[in-house]
């Protein structure tokens, strides 16, 4: 049940905690509720949880509209330059900004709302082929570009890091993106904070709250295993947007 995997998620945050003489505080648990229905959802948010992650704009939206108002909705996914519009100002964080062209988008939208729109950049630590992300070669060049933009603010760094079955295979890759972190903060960029780590996953979280993460993502290990196939679309899809 999803009471009792929350428990144990949260029991070894406490862990990672203390190994790494970390206060629980430092960290905030993402619940990622891509694909689960919003019953899932609404069972997690009566055990407390009130920071949710989706990699889907139309489905983020559509959720959101049922859910109470008091969460804060983070985009973990992919996101296309003409989806843009739709979750800004209604996101507390988009993780995934990994090229200039899409900060232009997100700096464009903000302005006519007249906000600034908080975001981390993504970073392919490990350089899989497969992945989005800008290399950590080109990390500090696109923080510097995106940092010029009046409705942007940079808050950190996410990475997703490869799929593993020992956890302790990514601890370099974390290391490398904290690393990379102090690095920019030491660059001391204008408009640019360092201050949140967005890594680690179901099967890492423990290393990467060690290494220093600062937001974990954890689908599995609350929700249970996704089933693509099966799993039936429930959010409408005629709906081209968020209306709240
Ligand atoms: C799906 C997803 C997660 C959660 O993955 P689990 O292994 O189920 O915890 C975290 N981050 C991103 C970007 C994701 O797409």
């Amino acid at each position: 049940m999803l009471r009792e995997q929350l428990k144990e998620v949260e029991k070894n945050i406490e862990t990672a905690c203390k190994q790494a003489g970390r206060k629980r505080e430092e960290i905030t648990l993402i619940a990622v509720s891509k694909t689960k229905p919003v019953a899932r959802l609404s069972e997690a948010y009566e055990q407390g949880i009130r920071a949710f992650g989706e990699n889907k704009v139309q489905e983020l939206c559509e959720k959101m509209e049922q859910l109470p108002s008091d969460i804060k909705w983070h985009m973990i996914g992919h996101l296309q330059r003409n989806k843009v519009k739709l979750i800004v100002g209604k996101v507390a964080l988009i993780h995934s900004v990994d090229t200039y062209r899409l900060a232009e988008e997100i700096n464009i939208q903000a302005k006519k709302k007249n906000l600034v729109v908080p975001v981390l950049v993504e970073v392919n630590i490990a350089g899989e082929a497969s992945k989005f992300g800008t290399s950590a070669e080109d990390a500090i060049l696109l923080v510097e570009e995106i940092s010029r933009l009046e409705n942007v603010k940079i808050e950190g760094l996410m990475t997703i890091a490869p799929y593993v079955t020992d956890a302790e295979d990514n601890r370099p890759y974390f290391r490398k993106i904290k690393q990379l972190s102090v690095d920019i903060t030491n660059k001391n960029i204008d408009n640019v904070s360092m201050k949140i780590l967005s890594m680690g996953m179901t099967g890492d979280y423990m290393v990467a709250i060690e290494e220093g993460a600062t937001m974990i993502r954890v689908g599995t290990g609350i929700f249970g295993e996704r089933n693509y196939h099966n799993e039936k679309r429930y959010w409408q899809v005629e709906k081209d947007g968020c209306f709240r």
